[in-house]
């Protein structure tokens, strides 16, 4: 980088230092534009993109055929809140529960806001058709949880990032370890239980997946202690994992389905909670919404975003490049010093550095990978993801793999 491009990319660096709150801490790169796979920053440099913004851009940057839709509805009608009917929420609420086989959706903005929905929705269910005691209500969650950074969210969490600082917390909640079925069912028992919400693979602690037959299991003991299973996909769903559904993989229809970022493709927020009659129902009006939550601009945005997932046979896409990326990421890491573990599903992956999660080395190779070309972010210190958008070809993935072990080997020699 010259001393002028240099410039350019300090100049917005001091900017958002400046005037912007510093409750991030990005890669030190300045994108101005993305198409499909790939990112160019403000000097012109061209990244491959392999976090697609937490699995929201599955369908890649700037889908042509997304953002056409984008445009045409936004000259037409953009918001009109919920106070009055529009002519795209009806169809998108008909295509979003035909797709995934619930009988109602209820549209928010952020996936924070849908989980928050879920607990609500839980919560009433569990007084008004569990019989659960006024204000007794409990729902469950895996060690490890992320569903955002509301205190409603953050009350759950157990990374003292999170939560530390922020008390007092909501109450009703409590913890058990993921992946364990036993504490699971030692918590179903209890008859104010009202829901389990986990996640299938859980992304930002790691991309942890659980052992086959958990989902099942989880479905089971929902069903044998008459408490609701809630999955949250917004990370997981839409294709991310290979399927549709992370869910998908085993017989574990959840009761209640939060899903958010990959609905829109990138481009607004979206979010929406699934259910059936029984539980949805609970809600009345008046006692749940928001502004923006099913507006006409979100609701084109987000139904072309899903038929690209179909029409392109993304989730497949994610099947197929994603055994493909283990596999050479595990013959590599054989004879890898560097690199302890790569683990994941579909193109939701990450690798587990051989260095303490208070070491900088997974954020120093995510430096050399940005100067490779490859954008990707370490997450607890010492685990980098690597979810690159679905749209990504075979040729392409065989190259970034080629520039992942490149940068790594430079660190097995530094050692
Ligand atoms: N749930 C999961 C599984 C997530 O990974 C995230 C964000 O990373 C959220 C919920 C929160 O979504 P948002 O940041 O859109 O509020």
């Amino acid at each position: 980088m010259n001393t002028t491009e240099k410039t350019l990319q300090n100049y917005y660096f001091d900017l958002e230092a400046k005037h912007g709150a510093h409750n991030y801490k990005p890669l030190p790169v300045v994108l101005e534009r993305g198409s499909g796979v790939f990112l160019w920053d403000v000097n012109g440099k061209k990244y491959y993109d392999f976090l697609s913004a937490y699995s929201a851009v599955n369908q890649g940057h700037c889908h042509p055929k997304i953002i056409s839709v984008l445009n045409e509805q936004s000259n037409k009608l953009t918001l009109t809140s919920r106070a009055f009917y529009n002519n795209i929420l009806g169809g998108y609420e008909k295509f979003l529960t035909d797709l995934f086989s619930y009988d109602k959706c209820l549209p928010m903005n952020s996936g924070v806001e849908a989980g928050e929905t879920a607990v609500k929705l839980a919560r009433k269910w569990g007084y008004e058709k569990k019989g659960i005691k006024k204000n007794a209500a409990k729902i469950i969650f895996p060690e490890g949880n992320f569903w955002g950074r509301t205190l409603a969210a953050i009350s759950s969490s157990t990374d003292p990032t999170s939560y530390n600082g922020f008390g007092p917390y909501m109450p009703g909640y409590e913890i058990i370890p993921y992946n364990n079925l036993n504490a699971l069912e030692n918590k179903l028992s209890d008859p104010n239980c009202a829901a389990f919400m986990f996640e299938p693979i859980q992304g930002e602690a790691g991309v942890i997946v659980p052992k086959e037959g958990y989902l099942e299991q989880v479905r089971n003991l929902c069903t044998k202690f008459n408490v609701l299973m809630i999955a949250d996909e917004i990370q997981t769903g839409i294709g991310r994992t290979g399927k549709m559904l992370a869910t998908d993989y085993e017989n574990a229809r959840p009761d209640i389905l939060v899903l958010g970022k990959a609905l829109s493709g990138g481009v607004l927020p979206v979010s929406a909670v699934l259910s059936d009659d029984p539980i949805m129902l609970c809600l009345n009006p008046g006692e749940h919404g928001s502004t923006f939550g099913g507006n006409p601009l979100s609701a084109a945005v987000s139904t072309e975003a899903l038929k690209v997932v179909i029409d392109e046979n993304l989730a497949l896409n994610a099947k197929n490049l994603g055994d493909i990326f283990r596999e050479e990421m595990n013959l590599y890491i054989t004879h890898s010093k560097i690199v302890k573990l790569v683990r994941g599903k579909g193109l939701l992956n990450a690798i587990v550095i051989n260095d303490s999660p208070e070491s900088d080395t997974a954020w120093k190779i995510c430096l050399k990978l940005r100067d490779n070309g490859l954008l990707a972010k370490p997450t607890h210190g010492n685990i980098i993801r690597f979810a690159p958008p679905l749209v990504i070809s075979e040729e392409q993935l065989y190259d970034c793999v080629k520039i992942i072990i490149k940068t790594l080997k430079k660190f097995e020699s530094n050692d």
